[in-house]
């Protein structure tokens, strides 16, 4: 399953120099989104990351809603999307982090959904240096959950992102 999917996001990625800022090598996926099967692929691979134990999807601001809301249907969950600052109506739970330059927040309602004891499975698609996905699962966290792994497309591996998690990371494809 997850080989499979792990040669489509190789094959369909596009790989952009200097993007948003000079020597950032962003990986764009989404011509694996618009892939009917590429698409099926990553979200079966990532579904798989839950084993069966998660009971909440939850995708992050934005790209990782792409992918929560189709994991959460493979893996038979509910979807909880993660959304970036002053996006939801109070009363919200924030969580601020540290990013190159400056701050950022995300956001998940206060009181909307219970989700004391919720077990869940966090998904985006690239890790970089970790912040987004490690804020995520320290608000999750504050919230009472019980962030069972991260799942994402892709890693980049030595920006250290594995290395800041508290939670088992499942990654498609390593670059
Ligand atoms: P980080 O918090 O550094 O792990 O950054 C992760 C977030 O930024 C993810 O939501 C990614 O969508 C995005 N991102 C960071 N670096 C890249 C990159 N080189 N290519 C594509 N997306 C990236």
């Amino acid at each position: 399953l997850r080989r499979r999917a792990a040669a489509s996001v190789q094959r369909l990625t596009r790989s952009v120099a200097d993007f948003p800022q000079p020597g950032v090598q962003f990986a764009d996926l989404t011509p694996v989104f618009a892939d009917a099967t590429g698409l099926r692929e990553v979200i079966d691979a990532l579904a798989a990351a839950a084993h069966g134990r998660a009971d909440l999807v939850a995708g992050i601001d934005a790209r990782g809603f792409l992918l929560g809301s189709g994991v959460a249907l493979a893996a038979g969950t509910g979807v909880l999307a993660v959304r970036k600052q002053g996006k939801l109506p109070p009363p919200v739970l924030s969580q601020t982090y540290q990013l190159e330059y400056g701050k950022a927040g995300l956001e998940v309602p206060a009181d909307a959904i219970a989700l004391e004891g919720r077990r869940v499975l966090v998904v985006d698609d690239v890790l970089a240096t970790g912040g987004t996905v490690c804020a995520t699962v320290d608000l999750l966290t504050r919230a009472g959950a019980e962030v069972i792994g991260v799942a994402v497309v892709m890693e980049l591996e030595g920006l250290g992102g594995r290395d800041r998690l508290t939670v088992p990371l499942t990654s498609l494809v390593a670059v």
